[in-house]
Parts: structure tokens; sequence; C-alpha cells
């Protein structure tokens, strides 16, 4: 198996992209290392991979201030390396630094259709009404998101919903390629399969219940930061907006309540339980008690993170040294497959 797997990069990290997102390639890859150790033990030489890419190219499809997307860049490499993205395990890079990512979306350009990307419902959400001032960027973009996993050959792409239409169309175009350009028996690329993320948590405001967390509320105390310390977490939880009542002991005593669900969905995620679990275990209490029990577990979990994090963003060396090491690695397994396309085309390189 080899997964590819990219993220945008965001800046101010929160609790809400770690574990709605970030947690999930930590789990990939575990996953993965566990399955190369079965394979190992059973005598296969075979080794599954993960890819995991910072899509800095990709967000140049919309207006984007450019010092913001360095910085994005960085902040989201030391929270992946900080959260569990282990660098000697999984490649780690940013597609900047991989050239064959955009050459081979030059060269998918010439068997992707126009009409193929009419249909992208991506495209008409993203451009909205002002369809003639989006940039070209983001009409191809799905040609350069088929290019960062047939790059690389992926057998899997883990895909949500809104990202479905996009991988078939990878596969549209890797077998419309693939007949027109190679012989049966050596296709240039491999088909990937679409794999479903791990069911991931999706966290609310601290302030408001029925909004998501997110870097971009105004208030610093409707989210925990992934830089944030111990004291900082400890406020900002006691702070909480919450409800008199104590904690049920049955799911469905959560109704009508967005912040005491909250709360305990968020206890339930860091602890790796259900929602139930949590109930059963402090069904009763009030928030006097809940809410430290709550901290000290955050703490737990994201104290280790926070230092790690905070150290690498405060060490360029070693965070550029990291990108650098992932994008040769990453060029290495691409190469032979970007100089299949160029042959295939006919294109010479000398
Ligand atoms: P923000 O909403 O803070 O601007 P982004 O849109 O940059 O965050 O999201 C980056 C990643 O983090 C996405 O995969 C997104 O699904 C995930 N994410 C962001 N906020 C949350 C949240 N509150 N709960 C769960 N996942 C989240």
């Amino acid at each position: 198996m080899r997964v590819v797997s990219g993220i945008q990069p965001t800046g101010n990290l929160h609790l809400g992209n770690y574990l709605g997102a970030i947690r999930n390639w930590v789990r990939m890859q575990d996953e993965m290392e566990k399955a190369n150790r079965a394979q190992a033990a059973s005598g296969s030489a075979d080794r599954n991979q993960c890819l995991f890419f910072l899509a800095d190219l990709h967000a140049i499809s919309m207006p984007h201030e450019p010092g913001e997307l360095r910085r994005a860049t960085l902040e989201m490499a030391a929270a992946l390396v900080a959260c569990g993205i282990d660098p000697d395990r999984s490649v780690l890079f940013n597609q900047a630094q991989v050239p064959a990512h955009p050459e081979l979306q030059w060269l998918l350009n010439g068997t992707a259709r126009i009409g193929w990307l009419n249909r992208m419902t991506q495209f008409k959400d993203k451009s909205g009404k002002n369809r003639e001032g989006a940039s070209a960027a983001l009409f191809t973009y799905p040609v350069l998101q088929a290019a960062d996993v047939l790059l690389y050959q992926a057998t899997h792409v883990p895909v949500g919903e809104d990202q479905k239409q996009h991988l078939e169309l990878a596969r549209d175009i890797a077998q419309k390629f693939n007949n027109d350009y190679a012989s049966e028996d050596a296709p240039v690329f491999t088909l990937p399969e679409p794999i479903s993320p791990p069911q991931a948590a999706r966290i609310m405001s601290l302030r408001d219940g029925s909004k998501k967390m997110s870097k971009s509320d105004p208030s610093e105390m409707s989210r925990i930061d992934l830089a944030d310390d111990p004291d900082t977490v400890l406020k900002k939880i006691k702070k909480a907006k919450t409800d008199p009542e104590p904690l049920p002991s049955e799911v469905d005593g959560l109704a009508e309540r967005p912040e005491a669900l909250n709360l305990v969905t968020i206890y339930a995620a860091l602890s790796e339980g259900t929602v139930e679990d949590v109930l059963r275990d402090h069904g009763g209490a009030g928030f006097g008690a809940f809410k430290p029990a709550l901290a000290e577990l955050l703490v737990e979990t994201l104290q280790p993170i926070s230092t790690r994090f905070n150290a690498l963003l405060n060490d360029r060396e070693a965070l550029d040294a990291i990108l650098a090491r992932g994008a040769s690695r990453a060029r290495e397994i691409a190469a032979p497959t970007l100089a299949s396309a160029y042959t295939a085309l006919g294109l010479v390189r000398g």
C-alpha cells in the first residue's frame, strides 16, 4: 500500500485542527507501521508507505498573502512533527520543493478534458458568482491533485466527501493517459483507490457550542491553540461557556446543550473513548468537577505537543532540514514515473 495525502498549510493551529485533521494522519502512519511489522513477520519484504505533503502550491489558487503562506507552511510542518508524524517513517514535504508536481500537472493537462473540469462542483462552489474573475489555477487545481497522487503510484488516497469527485477525475486522467500513451502491460500510472479517513471529531467554539472552533474566531477564548501553555489551557477551560446543570448519564441528556456536548466530545476524543464512555464515568458531575478533569487531560495531551511545536518553530534550521529531506525522498520516488510520462508523450529530455 502506498498512501498519499495532502493538507492545506494553515496557521494559528488549534485543538480542532489536531483532533479533526492532524491526528488522522498520525493514525494512518501508525497503522502503516503495524502492517509493515505484520508483513515482516510473515517474511514479506514489501513495505507500505505514507507520503504526506503540505499543499502550498494549491494555496495560490485563491487570493493569499505571501508572508502568511510562508508562515503557515512552516507552522503546519512543525505541528505535524510535534503531533507525531515521524519524518523517518513517513515522507513529509511541501509541494513547492518538488517541481515534479507542477511538471506532471502540465503533462496531464494534455489529457484532462475541459468538459471533465467543468463538472467539478468544488470549482463552482469556490468561484461562486465570480467565475470569470477566478484564477485559472482554481479551475485546473484538480489536475494538480491528480499529479500529486499519480506521481507516486499511490494505491490509496484518503478522501472526504468533498474530494471524492477529484479522485474520480484523477482515475479518469490516469486511465486515459494509460490508454492513449502506454501499452496495456506497462501502464504509466496506477489507478488509486479512495479510502475513507477515520471518523474525525468536530470541535466547537468554547464560547458558542453552535460554531466550529476556528482560527478566524476573533475571541482567543473560543479555542485552545496548539501553542498554549498549561495555565492558558486551564484558564480557557474554566471560562468555557456551560450551563448550570450537571452532566447527564445518557447521551440524550445532552440534546439542546451544545456547550456541554462539546466539552464531553473533546474529553472523549482525547481519551480515545466515546461520549457514552465519558458520561458513564462523569454523569452526575457538575462542571466545577468536570472542567478541571478535562483541563488535566488536555494538558497531558497537549503539553508534549506544544513544547515540541514551539521548539521546532524556533529552530528554523531543524525544520528546514526535515522538509528538505522529505522533499529529496519525494523527488527520488517521483523520478521514474515522471520520466516515463515524458517518454510516453514523446518528449525528448536529453
Ligand atoms: P480553520 O477553520 O481554523 O480556518 P482550516 O479550515 O484551516 O481551519 O482547517 C484545517 C483542517 O482542520 C481541515 O482538515 C479541517 O477539517 C480541520 N478543522 C478545522 N477546524 C476544525 C474543528 N473545529 N473541528 C474539527 N476539525 C477541524
